[in-house]
């Protein structure tokens, strides 16, 4: 039996690691060894039922390709930004060419971002609407809108079976206490902190960082955090101390959903 587990496909921010046009030291090891190259965010959840993704950015191909896998049939989506979406024509050529019918399910604001980006993805994946009773994998999902500072809104997603329950959470910024109240004492976070410590006017950034992550923490009390959606500006040869239970992404790491 396949014990139900989270696989990290990408662990990037937005632009991704290495930067295309950028030469600083992150980049450069990204380039050179690899360790901080990162794809955009993306997870595949998997056990005996099969797999589900949380997200389909615009390095999907290459992820799928990376895990040799060929088709997916079913897609859960946070928010309608490129790094979350820019892979959704592909995906939708993969129903096409295989004949599969894709799913994709997210909130119904971001439903209509995604058809309004992409009017013909009816044509081979069925859009529908994150409802409360939504099970994937036997997995109870609910999913609730999150700040994402500048950038507007994302939706967090609580996944819960038997005893297990945990949240993805890969863009988000300030959350108020209301937003903060589906995390507490889950088994797992996952947390997306795109920088060690951003020091741009807090108006301008739409995603925490560690420093403001590990202060959070003890308000939520998670068993264990997963920081992702991790810039240039975090090298993983170099990090800094990390709170108790907290630990870094990396592409194709894998987390148990067991106690
Ligand atoms: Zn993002
Ligand atoms: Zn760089």
């Amino acid at each position: 039996m396949v014990e139900d587990r989270v696989v990290f496909w990408g662990t990037g921010d937005a632009m991704g690691v290495p930067r295309v046009y950028c030469e600083c030291e992150v980049c450069q090891e990204a380039r050179d060894t690899g360790v901080n190259r990162r794809l955009r965010s993306l997870v595949s959840v998997e056990g005996e039922f099969g797999r589900f993704l949380i997200d389909c950015g615009p390095d999907w191909r290459v992820q799928m390709e990376a895990q040799k896998i060929r088709t997916v049939d079913t897609i859960l989506v946070t928010h309608a930004h490129f790094d979350h979406i820019g892979g959704l024509p592909e995906w939708a050529d993969q129903c096409r060419w295989t004949g599969m019918q894709g799913i994709l399910y997210a909130p119904g604001e971001v439903l209509d971002a995604i058809i309004d980006r992409y009017p013909w993805l009816e044509r081979n994946i069925e859009l529908r609407k994150v409802e409360p009773d939504l099970v994937l994998g036997g997995w109870s999902i609910f999913s609730w809108r999150v700040n994402h500072g500048k950038n507007g809104y994302s939706y967090a997603y609580r996944l819960k079976k038997d005893n297990f329950c945990w949240v993805y959470c890969s863009d988000s910024i300030g959350l108020s206490d209301n937003e903060l109240a589906p995390m507490k004492n889950t088994d797992l976070l996952i947390l997306g902190t795109s920088f060690v410590q951003e020091d741009a006017p807090y108006e301008t950034r739409s995603v925490y960082d560690m420093r403001e992550a590990a202060e959070l923490l003890p308000k939520i009390n998670p068993a264990r955090t997963v920081y992702t959606h991790m810039s240039h500006d975090v090298d993983l040869n170099k990090l800094p101390d990390l709170p108790i239970a907290v630990s870094t992404a990396r592409t194709g790491m894998i987390e148990r959903l067991t106690r």
